[in-house]
């Protein structure tokens, strides 16, 4: 088959190299002309992991990330309110805390190096679409495949039928240093809702530091002078690395979308990564969803299956992440104080009870299909 791609960050590239491995020409499609390693930290699960294992990139990315074994969470009083580690869940499991340019650069350069991959830089998909025998894409001329695939992220022009997208009030400000804080730990500490710091080790020496943020006070917050925000920051987080932060542009503010479909193909056309379905990154998901999708989306593809099949394939796995992503992040990032006392109580009490302990253990390595089922096939 001739597929054209839209979109090389994560999930695109994925799978240009699934199916040009598989024997299928690929055009991928990129807006930036000289595309290059952007972003803070990520967290791979265990999910996204199995599936740079099996396009051959798991030593380069375990090279250039961190070994997270348990993700930690305190109040300001140093009240435990999750301690979670991946080897409760199964023995010798990981997360992989790396900046997510180090993953990009991974698979990019494995694109670049495959023959029957056609990188197209530079290049604004302005529209897809399908007609009888082919699906288009529209970057100024018309090219038409056999299938197309749109992977273009969460700020993405071109969805899912029916996909409806909702801004979230937070977002994320980010800053990378090189710093060895808090090894082998996600490490948060929140004021009940309305401050949340975190510490992610992202690998060659690097931490990613995380404030939550109201996007709507992000310009005011750019008026305001850098040394105020560094004080709020430390005084929820002391050992927050923030000395060579000068000025506002060495931080980057990440907003949060919600995007909801209930099926990600039409016609010979399918949607992959966070443009189909975005969602807050309280569960440090996104990455490897769109990595799982690439995988399944492959598969179904060798086995010639419809594609309605990729759609059936990934629902359950999907709508349970977009679901607990929006259940859990308003009791951590949201204007309602009143959610606190009810997580930090509840949180530490629930953790105790085995069942629970597993189940959140499951959600957090990235497996999980429902409240009651998890290990998705991939
Ligand atoms: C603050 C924050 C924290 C996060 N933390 C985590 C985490 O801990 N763990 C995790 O797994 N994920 C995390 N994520 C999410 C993760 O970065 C994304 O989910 C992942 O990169 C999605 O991959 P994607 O391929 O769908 O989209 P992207 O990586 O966004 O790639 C889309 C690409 O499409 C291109 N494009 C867009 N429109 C067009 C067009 N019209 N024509 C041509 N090209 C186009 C873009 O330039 C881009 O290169 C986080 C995200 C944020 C914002």
């Amino acid at each position: 088959m001739h597929v054209g791609i839209v979109g090389g960050g994560t999930g695109g590239p994925a799978l240009a190299l699934f199916l040009a491995r598989a024997g299928h020409e690929v055009t991928l499609y990129e807006r930036v002309a000289n595309p290059g390693p952007v972003g803070a930290g990520i967290l791979l699960q265990p999910t996204g992991l199995e599936v740079l294992r099996r396009l051959g990139l798991e030593q380069r990315v375990l090279s250039h990330g961190a070994r997270v074994e348990r993700l930690h969470g305190t109040t300001r009083s140093n009240w435990v309110v999750l301690d979670l580690a991946y080897a409760d869940w199964r023995p010798g499991a990981f997360g992989l805390g790396i900046q997510r340019g180090a993953v990009f650069g991974a698979l990019w350069d494995a694109v670049l190096a495959e023959p029957s991959v056609r990188v197209r830089t530079g290049a604004e998909v302005h529209a897809t679409g399908d007609e009888p025998g082919a699906a288009w894409i529209d970057t100024g001329e018309r090219e038409r495949f056999d299938l197309v695939v749109v992977a273009s992220g969460a700020r993405s022009e071109h969805r899912a039928p029916g996909a409806r997208v909702t801004p979230y009030p937070w977002g994320a400000l980010w800053v990378v240093a090189e710093a060895d804080l808090h090894p082998g730990v996600l490490y948060q500490r929140y004021r009940d809702t309305r401050e949340m710091a975190g510490i992610l080790p992202s690998g060659m020496g690097t931490v990613s530091l995380f404030w939550s943020h109201r996007a709507d006070a992000v310009e005011a917050w750019r008026r305001a002078p850098i040394e105020d925000w560094k004080a709020r920051v430390r005084a929820l987080l002391p050992e927050a690395p923030l000395d060579g932060v000068y000025s506002h542009d060495d931080v980057l503010f990440a907003p949060y979308f919600d995007v909801v479909a209930s099926r990600w193909h039409e016609g010979r056309r399918a949607w992959i990564g966070d443009c189909a379905h975005a969602m807050s990154p309280q569960l440090g998901q996104g990455a490897n969803l769109a990595l799982v999708d690439a995988a399944v989306l492959a598969g179904v593809i060798e086995r010639g299956e419809p594609l309605a099949r990729y759609s059936e394939l990934r629902a359950d796995h999907l709508r349970f992440y977009s679901w607990a992503s929006r259940a859990l992040t308003p009791f951590f990032q949201s204007s309602y104080p009143v959610l606190a006392p009810l997580r930090d109580l509840g949180s530490p009490l629930f953790h105790g009870w085995g069942w629970y302990r597993r189940q959140m253990l499951g959600a957090l390595a990235g497996g999980k299909t429902g409240v009651f089922s998890g290990d998705v096939a991939f």
